[in-house]
């Protein structure tokens, strides 16, 4: 039995997410290829945290510890237009914190990129943008000195990795996949985009301790098959540590398609841009162009290369990052 209940948890977020089906994507692809499953969408961009998204599930563990340790002070880090940063801001505010950030310029880009979005939101959430880096920088050792600052100043700093993704974060997806569990269908597979892996390590740790048939692919926007699978598998085994169900986690178990990544972490794609028009014309729902544009790519690459039956339940994970739109509004001026 995995027990949740007894980690440290502060709610944050509306769960359990909505399940939709996808009925007029599942319609428009069947008149273009043979073999489309049951199509679903699992809407964690409704989390509810200032926009939403997949950080939120993380940071109900990771704040629900920071209390528990008496923290007053958030620091993290994250790219100019990271969700992650976002919705730390958010959950520090939310609990009365103080949130330091240290964002690294991966791409240089243009005014929007550096000031609207994600930073916008910060900047009214209340948070302190406290460095920008250049891409590659030594985030960790910039954390370190803030943490130091924190303390010099009678602080007590809680510092949370890039995305959230360790051990306690991830136990986030962990209840994700106990949402999916119990929901009214069998899930057959879960498509999400992986980046620094706590998502698709708590979803696979979770699906193993409950014994479920759900496979998860994890859709990288970053790294090389080879090093996201090395990733994921190394936070998966930690998080099935953390739970305690070690002995649950097979190799096989972790599937990472890498051929949606384009030129790198946050450069736009053709492929990315097709599918959020896709998916907002068809259904109505927005998905963002850093993450979720290149996994609903590759969700619908592997519709059509047959990766998935026919009467299979397939379950798309909106992990959010809509804020991260309007920092990338000229790759739309096209529209
Ligand atoms: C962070 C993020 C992801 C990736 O999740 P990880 O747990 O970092 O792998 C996916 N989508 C969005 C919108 C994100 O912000």
């Amino acid at each position: 039995m995995v027990q949740l209940a007894r980690f440290p948890r502060h709610s944050l977020g509306h769960f359990p997410t909505p399940l939709e089906r996808m009925e007029r994507v599942e319609e428009h692809l069947r008149k273009r290829f043979p073999q489309v499953p049951n199509l679903w969408i699992k809407r964690d961009d409704c989390t509810g945290l200032a926009t939403g998204g997949n950080k939120t599930r993380k940071l109900e563990f990771l704040v629900g510890d920071a209390l528990e340790r008496g923290a007053d002070t958030l620091i993290t880090p994250g790219a100019v237009q990271s969700n992650h940063t976002r919705q730390t801001a958010a959950a520090a505010a939310a609990v009365g914190m103080d949130c330091k950030l240290v964002l690294e310029r991966r791409q240089v880009r243009d005014e929007d990129y550096e000031q609207s979005g994600n930073v916008l939101l910060e900047k009214i959430l209340g948070a302190q943008i406290i460095d920008r880096l250049p891409a590659g920088a030594d985030l960790a050792g910039a954390m370190d000195e803030i943490a130091d600052a924190v303390e010099r100043d009678g602080g007590n700093p809680y510092v949370i990795p890039g995305g959230g993704s360790n051990p306690v974060g991830a136990l986030g997806y962990v209840a994700c996949a106990e949402e999916l569990e119990s929901a009214d269908i069998a899930v057959d597979w879960v498509v999400h985009t992986t980046g620094s892996c706590g998502t698709q390590a708590g979803l696979v740790a979770g699906f193993a301790a409950f014994h479920s048939r759900a496979k998860v692919l994890g859709i990288s926007n970053r790294r090389d098959e080879t090093a996201q699978l090395d990733a994921v598998k190394s936070l998966t085994v930690q998080t099935a540590a953390h739970l305690g169900t070690s002995d649950t986690i097979d190799d096989g178990d972790i599937r990472v398609d890498d051929r949606w990544v384009g030129g790198g972490y946050g450069v736009p794609t053709d492929e990315m841009l097709s599918a959020i028009h896709l998916l907002a014309r068809l259904e109505g729902i927005v998905l963002d162009p850093v993450y979720t544009g290149k996994g609903f790519a590759g969700l619908l690459g592997n519709i059509a290369a047959g990766t998935f039956a026919e009467d299979e339940n397939v379950v798309f994970l909106h992990t959010g990052g809509v804020a991260g739109l309007f920092g990338y509004r000229s790759v739309f001026d096209g529209d």
